[in-house]
């Protein structure tokens, strides 16, 4: 996919192609992955984003959650490896939970932060901080997004190390996004360039715009995705994708392609109405084999 040759441009089937698996691999090749997530009221959003980077092929997956959802993350995920930290008294990350997040995060080559941390100024503090410290790729979504708001130099001051952002409308706002011209493209851009990062503006028709000018335009999903818990399954399938290796220009359309290709299945399958988010990642080892 050349950039320059053609700047705004649709994510078709074609152009969605996944790395064959060397035989000899091991689960060292396929990445490290942290994901930062969860509090008492959101158990549910870091178990998604979990499983999502599991069935999308991540070597190692590492969830730091508040210690009183440790458990139930720890019942549920067999295949990630959950780890309790400090929680405040509405069960969500305290300001004590940022150095250890820290070190574990450290160890991986890309993370993924936000997904149920819930609002508060702790819990916001600790995600400034390992904005600030991690020196190392980072996936924001949902509350960690929110974590910016009246901080965006938290982000501008990232501008080496790649960040991405998956706002939805709302979330976008918060960050000072400006939709009102209905220009979604232009608002996106203008984000991605001014903050030298990478934004996925999701919805109808997702857009991904990075900071050169170029930018992405899904063609798949459907409003059957418009439920709690679909935006979290995608961010777990980015921190997969990245960590695999993968540049965030193939990486990030391809895991928006993809999970929209899943949501079309479910659609199909189960109708829009039916559909869910888990049904999504169920529906994801079909159609990422079909694009190997
Ligand atoms: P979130 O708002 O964080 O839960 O994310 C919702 C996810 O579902 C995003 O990836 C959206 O792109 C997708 N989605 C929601 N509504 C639609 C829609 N009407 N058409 C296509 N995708 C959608
Ligand atoms: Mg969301």
């Amino acid at each position: 996919v050349d950039a320059l040759e053609c700047p705004i441009r649709t994510v078709e089937a074609a152009d969605v192609i996944l790395p064959r698996r060397a035989r000899d691999a091991h689960k060292g090749d396929f990445g490290k992955v942290y994901l930062l997530g969860g509090s008492v009221g959101y158990t549910g959003a870091p178990v998604l984003a979990a499983q999502a980077a599991v069935r999308t092929g991540a070597g190692l997956v590492t969830v730091g959650v508040p210690a009183p959802v440790w458990p139930i993350a720890a019942a549920k995920l067999d295949e990630a490896m959950p780890h309790p930290l400090p929680a405040d008294k509405e069960g969500r990350l305290s300001l004590e939970a940022g150095a250890l997040a820290l070190e574990k995060l450290c160890s991986c080559g890309v993370c993924l932060i936000g997904p149920g941390l819930g609002r508060g100024n702790g819990t916001y503090a600790v995600v400034r901080q390992l904005l600030r410290e991690a020196r190392l790729p980072v996936v924001l979504d949902a509350d960690g997004i929110n974590a910016l708001e009246g901080h965006i130099d938290v982000l501008d001051a990232r501008q080496g190390l790649f960040t991405v952002l998956t706002p939805h409308d709302g979330e976008f706002a918060r960050l000072g996004g400006d939709l009102s011209g209905g220009d979604r493209l232009g608002a996106a851009l203008d984000f991605a360039r001014r903050h030298g990062c990478c934004l996925v503006l999701k919805g109808h028709c997702t857009i991904t715009a990075f900071p050169d000018g170029s930018a992405f335009l899904n063609t798949t999903g459907n409003p059957g995705m418009a439920k709690g818990g679909s935006g979290d399954v995608l961010g777990g399938m980015i921190l997969a994708l990245l960590g695999q290796g993968l540049s965030a220009r193939q990486a990030v359309p391809m895991a928006v392609w993809l999970h929209g290709a899943a949501g079309d299945r479910c659609a199909e399958a189960a109708g829009e109405y039916g559909m869910t988010p888990g049904d999504l990642i169920r529906a994801l080892p079909g159609v990422l084999n079909e694009h190997v």
